[in-house]
């Protein structure tokens, strides 16, 4: 992913090599190129709009330096700039004062929340957590099993009650397992019981953005008062991207991104949008169908792999 832009961007960049000082005509026509590159690779146009700007306004105003030439000037501030959009400071994952720490999934179906719920859990073993996955899907047939399967490989605990058996509720009040708010709630009792220090919920998705799904996930944030909501997005969906972050963000609200699908080559403009048009970070990247394929997110590492 992204190749066409780092391409595209670099090329812009390095027609400025070899100048000795850059007119205010070198200026706008990098600033052009730049602006065709992002759109081009599907960056919002209300992002592009406010990237190329400064970047014009910082490249006119940059002071002669001795280390930087004029042209690795114009690079450090795109690079900075990109660092920008795409959040700055890499997000830690918030952990409750007392646990369990209880982080939600939330996104379109087949966006990657099953198998990122794998990927958490993994990750978070690796540091010495006791996660525990919920399955809170009870819409999709195969969600609960997928789960199973992807708990299983991350060597998690998943707690999935069988449809039509019933789970203890508070005070050991039987409650049937239909209802993603009450398994959600069950799930909380069984971390606190067993002790688990973090609950992974994994949520229903449809194909596109319905109020039954906002309404469903937002009464599964309000049982459960999650520490953190992940915002899952495929990062292969383009355009779409970001009238799908706006629909989670004012239906269930989100604390961070996961992009998936990193790995993919569509051209991935539109995930790079989603952190300046919700004003979320970015925290994770998933790059791959392996539960290893994943990652913190950090915005500076992903700038420089786009700049080459
Ligand atoms: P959900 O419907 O949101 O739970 O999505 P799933 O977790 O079932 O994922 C949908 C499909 O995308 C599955 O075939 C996954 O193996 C695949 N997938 C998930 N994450 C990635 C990723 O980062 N890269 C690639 N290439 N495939 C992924």
């Amino acid at each position: 992913m992204f190749e066409s832009l780092s391409d595209r961007l670099t090329g812009a960049l390095k027609d400025l090599r070899g100048k000795g000082r850059l007119s205010p005509a070198d200026i706008d026509a990098t600033a052009r190129q730049i602006r065709l590159a992002l759109l081009e690779a599907d960056v919002a146009l209300p992002v592009v709009r406010g990237f190329v700007a400064r970047i014009k306004e910082r490249a006119k105003g940059a002071e002669v330096s001795a280390a930087l030439n004029p042209a690795q000037q114009v690079v450090k501030i795109v690079n900075e700039e990109l660092v920008g959009i795409l959040g700055g400071q890499t997000r830690r994952l918030q952990f409750a004062k007392t646990p369990p720490t209880v982080i939600m999934l939330a996104g379109l179906q087949g966006s990657g929340k099953t198998t990122l719920a794998g990927k958490l859990a993994l990750w978070l073993r690796e540091q010495g957590h006791t996660p525990l996955l919920v399955a809170c899907d009870l819409q999709r047939p195969g969600a609960v099993s997928q789960l199973q399967i992807v708990g299983e490989r991350a060597g998690a605990a998943v707690f999935a009650p069988h449809p039509g058996t019933s789970v203890g509720g508070a005070g050991g009040v039987p409650i049937t397992v239909d209802d993603p708010v009450l398994v959600a709630r069950a799930g909380i009792d069984e971390a606190r019981r067993k002790q688990y220090d973090v609950l992974i919920v994994d949520t229903a998705g449809r194909l596109g953005i319905d109020a039954e799904l906002m309404g469903q996930a937002a009464a599964i944030r309000d049982a459960v008062s999650p520490d953190e909501i992940l915002f899952v997005l495929d990062a292969m969906v383009g355009q779409d991207a970001v009238a799908t972050a706006e629909a989670f963000r004012d239906g269930v609200g989100f604390t961070g991104v996961v992009l998936t699908k990193l790995d993919g080559d569509a051209r991935g403009g539109a995930a790079l949008s989603v952190r300046e048009v919700t004003g979320t970070p970015i925290m994770f990247a998933s790059s791959g169908e392996k539960l290893e394929d994943f990652d913190v997110f950090h915005p500076d590492r992903m700038a420089g792999r786009i700049l080459g």
